[in-house]
């Protein structure tokens, strides 16, 4: 929907408005994108012979958050400037959320696993916007890195939003290998409760054809609804959310059809579906 939307409303008001609420991200979310931005480019320098000390780690930090919160408030305004009522509020950036970046940062650069794969072979930063193709879809799994090694390649990936389940590892890892050959380990760096969790799993070619079979379902699925859309951004025969929990921190629901009661939404959502 994100993407659907944003590309079919390019020149409308309307869909330029949503295109700007979409990149609106909690300090939360900004926290973590610059915990990956910060540790990919320590890797990066890192493989071209300059290692970064700490301090030069929560300099780049703290400046990279700040700089996130400040992008992040100028959008808020341009969304207020429509005279659009949302739950945004401007803020600044709290330093204990600079603290626990920081050091999740330093834990990722010492974590053993990590100093492991800089010690020897070589590794490249892959970036996440480069997709693979299956049938008719681009699909994005890139790893953050590729490592090569004595004992072959390894594709690294982080998740930053906590340790996914067991299922959902071993399906992002087969998604991850298509960036790899037959024989790939993929090393997932799962963040949970500010600790770094590894694990390598090795995906073999009957996960990865199911993964993108799911996929591909899923894919089917969003572009039947995307269709439903239309050109003026009709979100009124868009299956809603199920819980009005989904709905608290939306960033579209100044302009969802719930934005006054979803169970009102619903009801007439169904009586305009019956007509
Ligand atoms: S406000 Fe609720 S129903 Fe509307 S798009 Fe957001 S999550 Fe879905």
């Amino acid at each position: 929907m994100r993407y659907g939307l944003a590309q079919v409303s390019r020149n409308h008001e309307r869909g330029e408005i949503l295109s700007i609420a979409f990149q609106i991200q909690t300090p939360w979310i900004l926290l973590h994108q610059t915990i990956r931005e910060v540790v990919l480019d320590y890797v990066e320098d890192h493989a071209n012979g300059t290692v970064w000390s700490n301090s030069l780690i929560g300099l780049r930090f703290k400046m990279d958050f700040e700089k996130a919160m400040r992008m992040r408030n100028r959008l808020i305004e341009r969304i207020q400037s429509h005279n659009h009522h949302t739950s945004f509020q401007e803020k600044r950036p709290e330093q204990h959320l600079i603290d626990m970046g920081i050091e999740t940062c330093i834990t990722f650069i010492q974590h053993p696993e990590l100093q492991n794969l800089l010690a020897e072979g070589s590794i490249k930063r892959i970036e996440l916007t480069k997709p693979t193709q299956y049938r008719k879809w681009k699909i994005y799994s890139a790893p953050d890195f590729i490592h090569h090694g004595p004992k072959g390649n390894s594709l690294i990936k982080l998740n930053l939003y906590g340790l996914p389940s067991r299922n959902n590892r071993e399906r992002q890892a087969a998604l991850t290998r298509l960036y790899g050959n037959l024989d790939s380990t993929v090393v997932l760096f799962s963040l949970k409760q500010r600790k770094w969790i590894v694990n390598r799993i090795t995906p073999m070619n009957v996960q990865v054809q199911q993964s993108l079979d799911l996929v591909a379902n899923d894919a089917e699925k969003m572009e039947s609804i995307l269709s439903l859309v239309g050109r003026n951004n009709d979100l009124s025969l868009i299956p809603l959310a199920d819980s009005y929990r989904s709905c608290m921190h939306c960033n579209v629901r100044f302009l969802c059809p719930s934005q006054h009661g979803l169970e009102k939404a619903k009801a007439e959502q169904r009586a305009l579906m019956c007509r």
